[in-house]
């Protein structure tokens, strides 16, 4: 099949690596150019391990290309794609779909035979009926179908995701056209057997939100489950696999830590709460959650300020990570964001370090921020260590090395990687998260 995607983002990129591997024959098309000239010059402009070399691999093959116009390629597919951001809108905590309705105008001046639009980008319900509106208005003789097909890959593990997915969710609004053009696009996957579940579009639409909304709700509980065993000496990581085992509940999403952050969660879980205060049926739990979750990003803060007497005022306190998650260069939302200006709020002088997430994080946060080449250089003089990404090479540290360099040996572990007994035997003072005195 021949496929245009619209947005070379995270979404965007991976989807058109993994479709052209598939065997279909793709097009990436970005606004932005510098995107799109580091990609026909062989550079990833996101890091996503694995990518590179698929992207490689399908435009060496002739599967994959890419193009700052999306005109043609739009003329030439079966099935274009939409895949472009829709952050928080600025205000009110909506859905900017902005970049969305654009592409429709966009895409409806191309369309050339019937064509499928299939709306990847995370979209409220009834984005689709809008987007189906502006392509009639502006190609009233255009033959298409806009279906939902909203995605479910996590950064840092995407290509994976996308090519053995739990599941391919695809919302239609009446054409069995596209089902069968659906169908074909997924077909190669046939052979893992992940369902496809074929709904109405507003279905779809809604199964991404409230997928999304459901792991916001599972973190937040346990954050608040560590906060009570901290308060009545129970250990929240034992609390979480005594749950977790139980085949209703789950092991995965229940994690206690700063909070969650990344470029889906926060803007989905928002969208979704003014979504159904809008629709008079109110998602008072979500609605919890994001409250309590926003907060918990500052309050976490409190923890490297006990475990340094009170006070960090003057300290310098070194972070290490600050991506959302590990394996991933994205920076939005990240909780590293919100504790590192309540460290400096309190006077705190900032170093961090992070594998992949640096350049990001310069364009926002703080100018007072410095940034090390690697973990010991960041801990040089430091008065706290603090773990704020669980990034696979902050797991072994040598501890000896830290100590001699830090002028303080003291470790907050906010994704509790490392066991207490571990830490203090190499003198350090350790805090983490949800492991009350007594446990
Ligand atoms: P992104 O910001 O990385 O990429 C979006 C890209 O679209 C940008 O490169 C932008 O330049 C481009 N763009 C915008 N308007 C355009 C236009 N008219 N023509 C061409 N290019 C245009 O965003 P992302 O993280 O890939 O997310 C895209 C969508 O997918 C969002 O709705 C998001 O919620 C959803 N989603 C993201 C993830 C994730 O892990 N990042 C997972 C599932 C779903």
């Amino acid at each position: 099949m021949r496929i245009a995607i619209i947005g070379s983002g995270y979404v965007g990129l991976v989807s058109g690596a993994c479709l052209a591997d598939f065997g279909h024959e793709v097009t990436c098309i970005d606004k932005v150019h510098s995107k799109i000239d580091a990609l026909r010059a062989g550079r990833m402009p996101i890091f996503e391990p694995g990518l590179e070399h698929l992207v490689e691999r399908n435009v060496a093959a002739g599967q994959l290309t890419f193009s700052t116009e999306l005109a043609k390629p739009a003329s030439e597919a079966d099935v274009v794609f939409i895949a472009v951001g829709t952050p928080s809108r600025r205000g009110d905590g909506h859905a900017d779909l902005s970049y969305v309705y654009g592409a429709a105008r966009e895409i409806a001046g191309a369309l050339c035979g019937f064509t499928v639009v299939a709306i990847k980008s995370t979209v409220p319900v009834g984005t689709g009926d809008e987007v189906d509106r502006i392509i009639r208005s502006v190609n009233p003789a255009a033959d298409f179908a806009v279906v939902s097909n909203p995605e479910f890959l996590r950064e840092g593990a995407a290509i994976d995701d996308f090519k053995r997915p739990d599941r391919i969710v695809v919302g239609l609004a009446g054409d069995e056209r596209a089902r069968d053009a659906m169908a074909e696009v997924y077909r190669p996957l046939y052979l893992n057997k992940p369902p496809l579940i074929f709904t109405g579009r507003r279905t779809s639409e809604l199964i991404k939100y409230a997928a999304n909304a459901f792991l916001a709700l599972k973190i937040t509980f346990i954050n608040e489950i560590a906060d009570l065993c901290e308060n009545v000496g129970a250990n929240v990581q034992d609390v979480a696999r005594g749950i977790g085992l139980d085949n209703r509940i789950g092991p995965k999403f229940l994690h206690a830590g700063p909070g969650y952050g990344g470029s889906c969660f926060p803007k989905d879980t928002s969208a979704l709460v003014r979504t159904a205060q809008d629709s008079n049926a109110p998602l008072r739990l979500v609605e919890t959650a994001v409250a309590v979750n926003d907060q918990r990003k500052r309050t976490i803060v409190r923890k490297v300020v006990s475990a340094c007497g009170g006070n960090v005022r003057g300290k310098t306190i070194a972070i290490l990570g600050l991506t959302f998650k590990p394996n991933t260069d994205d920076m939005r939302e990240a909780p590293s964001l919100s504790i590192i200006q309540a460290l400096i709020d309190l006077g705190a002088q900032v170093r961090a370090f992070d594998p992949e997430g640096m350049t990001q994080a310069r364009t926002l946060l703080d100018s007072s921020v410095s940034y090390a080449e690697g973990p010991y250089e960041c801990a040089e003089g430091a008065e706290a260590l603090v773990i704020v990404t669980e990034w696979n090479q902050f797991r072994a540290l040598d501890f000896g090395r830290l100590r001699r360099a830090m002028s303080s040996a003291v470790m907050v572990d906010l994704r509790n990687i490392y066991k207490r007994e571990e830490i203090l035997k190499h003198g350090f003072r350790y805090v983490n998260v949800g492991e009350g005195a007594a446990a």
